[in-house]
């Protein structure tokens, strides 16, 4: 297939390209090696077409923000999960403290505020925070087609150092947008983080959201079409922190970036794409992530607002 020269020279243009930096606030992902590079497409078919670092592992970090999400109106229902997190692109930086004045709720699921929200409503209520986090990982492993696990390494860093995610779960207990110790919450939100995967796995969990929730190699429907519609809509909007209107413009691809360097594209009814690259721009995307990106969009006509 020519897909594969095609990634691969894509990968060679942006490789020259050493601007931005590792994430520094979380010690362990500052070891990570900065020339790793990789890209994926999945389609809906199940075929999977990679150049590069496709199988290297790296944690997750703010990509399992829309599908904690999204297993959080799975498992809760449309309803409550509105109540306690908004769907409005706040134009702020992932880690800012924004609330809704008057309620208190987070803006939106990408941002951290709503993503230790969403957090906290994943799994059936009641569940003890470890179980919490069973959940949310057998729902990641679930969207990835294989058994996912945590780093364990990572997942102390951050903690030793979260002291802003732990204010931002104080306010919103404060609040009572979360009913329970804000500190347990915390936990299990870095741990969520800090699952493994490679961008491979990034790019079937995409293909699943662009395949109504339909996992394309298990065939397991993973959450319902109309939470997916939900998340995809949040991705559009809210999904690459304060540059999400840079990237609606530029890109046309909903998306979710993280900070150890990943990031995903899933285009409804067409593809899911995935690439790895750990440097990042100001903004917290990873600067060849993004180039690729838009070489992508442009070449294949990938733009959601484009008529095919
Ligand atoms: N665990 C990171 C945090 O909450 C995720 C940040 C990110 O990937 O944007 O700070």
């Amino acid at each position: 297939s020519v897909i594969p020269d095609y990634l691969t020279e894509a990968l060679d243009d942006v490789r020259p390209d050493t601007s931005g930096e590792r994430a520094g606030y979380i010690p362990e992902l500052a070891t990570a090696d900065p020339e790793r590079l990789g890209a994926v497409f999945a389609t809906l078919e199940g075929a999977v077409y990679g150049a590069g670092d496709i199988d290297t592992e790296f944690t997750i970090q703010s990509i399992s923000k829309p599908f904690t999400y999204a297993l959080a109106l799975a498992d809760r229902g449309f309803a409550p999960v509105l109540a306690k997190v908004g769907v409005e692109p706040s134009g702020e930086a992932f880690n800012e403290i924004s609330l809704e004045p008057s309620t208190g709720r987070p803006l939106n699921p990408m941002i951290n505020a709503g993503a230790i929200t969403t957090h906290s409503l994943a799994g059936v209520e009641g569940l003890a925070p470890d179980q919490r986090v069973e959940r949310v990982v057998d729902g990641l492993s679930a969207f990835a087609g294989r058994r996912l696990s945590i780093d364990e390494a990572v997942c102390a860093s951050e903690m030793e150092h979260a002291h802003r995610n732990l204010a931002i779960a104080y306010m919103l207990r404060s609040h009572g947008i979360l009913t329970e110790d804000p500190r347990a919450v915390v936990d299990g939100y870095v741990r969520q983080c800090s699952v493994l995967v490679t961008a491979r796995d990034l790019a079937m969990m995409a293909v699943t959201l662009a395949n109504r929730g339909v996992n394309p190699l298990s065939g397991v429907q993973v959450v319902p079409a109309p939470v997916v519609r939900q998340v995809l809509s949040v991705m559009a909007t809210c999904g690459m922190y304060d540059a999400a209107g840079d990237w609606a413009t530029q890109v046309g691809i909903p998306a979710k970036s993280g900070v150890a360097g990943g990031l995903i594209g899933a285009l409804p009814g067409q593809i899911g794409i995935a690439t790895f690259s750990p440097r990042l721009d100001p903004h917290g995307n990873s600067v060849r992530g993004v180039s690729l990106f838009e070489r992508f969009s442009s070449d294949m006509g990938l733009h959601v607002m484009e008529v095919p």
